[in-house]
């Protein structure tokens, strides 16, 4: 049988008109890569890139870099970013991490219309962004309160939910478009347009989506949206991340953050703050160069291999994993933890075992010949295979399933303790 599958595997590389993508990012030998949903690949050049600004820019450079280089930086990458997201260039803003952005658009709009008190989220979105908003009720917005939307299988959502959910008294509403454990993907335009019946804001969370799936956040007349650039977009370990404001929304809402580089006239250094205009009244303070630039590299690539051929890649490739998944680790005790219907999910495939964290160790750190395959854990039993089609191919997830058989199988995880790393 694998015999069989590996033959499918080959044919399907051989087809695969993404393949060439694969040399632009480094790669270790013997080690299948399956966690580019949580850090993506270093790109090569943005090796050459970075040294570069670091020896000459920085180096030699120094202050004068500044107006030769790197303040047109972030609205350079924010334009890329536009591409990739549907968006204008002018309705983009890249800086800080997700999570401060969200926080920045949450209270913004909850001041625009305080009269209404409910926010709506659900129990699969990731936690900082449920963080966010318990910590904006409990500090500043005491008579709001969440309804936390439930999924019914720990997988999916039923968007009907929202139906019922949603009501005058709503005033925002934040959704991670992919889902982080799952890959549940949600209908943005149908959230949206319920959304806007009622006269409620929607912020999206692109950080699982962005780069594996197409997003036109214009064309779905999406609100708001924040999204980080170090999974699918390779950006990079702590890469700024990036918010979208539909722009005529932009002059309605203000940042609760009041700092020199959202203002009119920074190096004026008046003692008077006067907000810019612009998405960039979102910024706060001087731009994290060496990391924005490390982004461009992996953000030329993605437009290079088109989000609709990148996204044909992976609907194959989840399409693919499954069946293996199916054919060997089901019989194994395994269930598949994604929704079943590609239409539905993203780039990730998420699998759960009783022993998942021993697993995913022993497929981390082999005791043998094996090959390292690197997935991530999640509790309390998930281990998600993530697929980056720019560089993984099909017979990397024949190995993976082929490796992750033997582990069970044989009982190789016995091998391994229960007792959890740090970062995972
Ligand atoms: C990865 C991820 C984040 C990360 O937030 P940071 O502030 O950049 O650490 C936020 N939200 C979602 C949905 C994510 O997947």
């Amino acid at each position: 049988m694998i015999n069989a599958l590996y033959q499918k595997a080959l044919e399907l590389d051989k087809k695969d008109e993404l393949a060439r993508f694969k040399d632009a990012f480094v790669s270790e030998p013997d080690t299948i890569y399956l966690d580019g949903n949580s850090l993506g690949k270093l790109p090569k050049k943005t090796i050459e890139q970075t040294n570069n600004l670091i020896a000459n820019q920085w180096g030699k450079g120094l202050i004068r870099s500044w107006n030769e280089h790197w303040i047109d930086l972030p609205q350079k990458t924010a334009a890329k970013i536009a591409q990739i997201v549907g968006a204008q260039p002018d309705e983009i803003f890249v800086g800080d991490s997700t999570s401060l952005n969200l926080y920045k658009l949450a209270f913004a709009t909850l001041s625009l219309n305080q009269s209404k008190k409910k926010i709506i989220s659900d129990n699969l979105n990731f936690p900082t962004d449920l963080y966010i908003l318990q910590g904006l009720i409990e500090q500043q917005f005491k008579d709001h309160f969440l309804n936390i939307i439930e999924s019914k299988d720990g997988i999916t959502v039923d968007e009907k939910q929202f139906e019922e959910a949603i009501d005058n008294d709503t005033a925002l509403i934040v959704l991670s478009h992919v889902v982080f454990k799952s890959a549940f993907m949600y209908n943005m335009v149908q959230i949206n347009t319920l959304a806007h019946q009622k006269d409620a804001l929607v912020i999206w969370d692109l950080s699982h989506s962005v780069g594996s799936v197409p997003i036109n956040l214009n064309e779905s007349r999406a609100d708001m949206a924040v999204g980080c650039t170090y999974k699918y977009l390779n950006g990079g370990p702590g890469a700024p991340a990036f918010l979208y404001v539909r722009k005529d929304l932009q002059k309605k809402i203000q940042s609760p953050i009041w700092a020199w580089f959202s203002h009119q006239a920074p190096f004026d250094f008046s003692l008077d703050y006067q907000p810019m205009d612009t998405i960039q009244r979102f910024a706060v303070g001087t731009p994290s160069v060496l990391s924005l630039a490390a982004i461009e590299s992996g953000l030329d690539i993605t437009l290079e291999a088109g989000i609709d051929r990148l996204r044909a890649k992976s609907q194959q490739q989840t399409e693919f994993l499954i069946e293996l998944i199916q054919q060997l680790l089901v019989p194994l005790g395994f269930s598949i933890a994604s929704p079943l219907n590609v239409n539905q999910r993203g780039s990730h495939i998420s699998i759960s075992h009783p022993e998942g964290y021993r697993i995913s160790q022993a497929m981390i750190k082999p005791n043998d010949e094996s090959k390292v395959i690197i997935p991530d854990f999640r509790p309390p039993d998930n281990i998600r295979l993530g697929i980056a089609p720019l560089y993984n191919t099909f017979t990397e997830l024949v190995d993976c399933v082929e490796r992750i058989w033997k582990i069970v199988a044989e009982e190789q995880y016995k091998q391994y303790s229960n007792n959890r790393l740090s970062v995972t």
